[in-house]
């Protein structure tokens, strides 16, 4: 049994694939928003990727998402109604 080049190739891009889309999204760094749908006035959370896809690079904070309660798309400004950062840079505080 050897493993030529082509099937070593393919197990690290199935690595890559695995971490790009499984490890990153849920321990990397992105945010929490809640919004509010303005059909049924329901909150629900949402998690996204800063810079992630080429649509919240053009449209910044703004997304359209499809409600999860009527199903219903509408436009939303993840940007402001965030909830949690990434990574909080603490500020080692030095007592005097
Ligand atoms: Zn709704």
């Amino acid at each position: 049994m050897t493993l030529d080049l082509l099937s070593v190739l393919f197990i690290v891009v199935a690595i890559g694939i695995v971490l790009l889309f499984f490890v990153l999204p849920r321990w990397g760094p992105h945010y929490t928003s809640r919004l509010t749908c303005p059909h049924c006035k329901r909150v629900f959370n949402f998690h996204w990727i800063p810079g992630a896809t080429i649509s919240s690079i053009l449209y910044r904070g703004m997304r359209t998402l499809k409600c999860p309660y009527c199903k219903i798309k509408s436009n939303y400004d993840v940007m402001a109604t965030r909830v949690r950062q990434p990574r909080k840079l603490q500020k080692p505080k030095s007592k005097a």
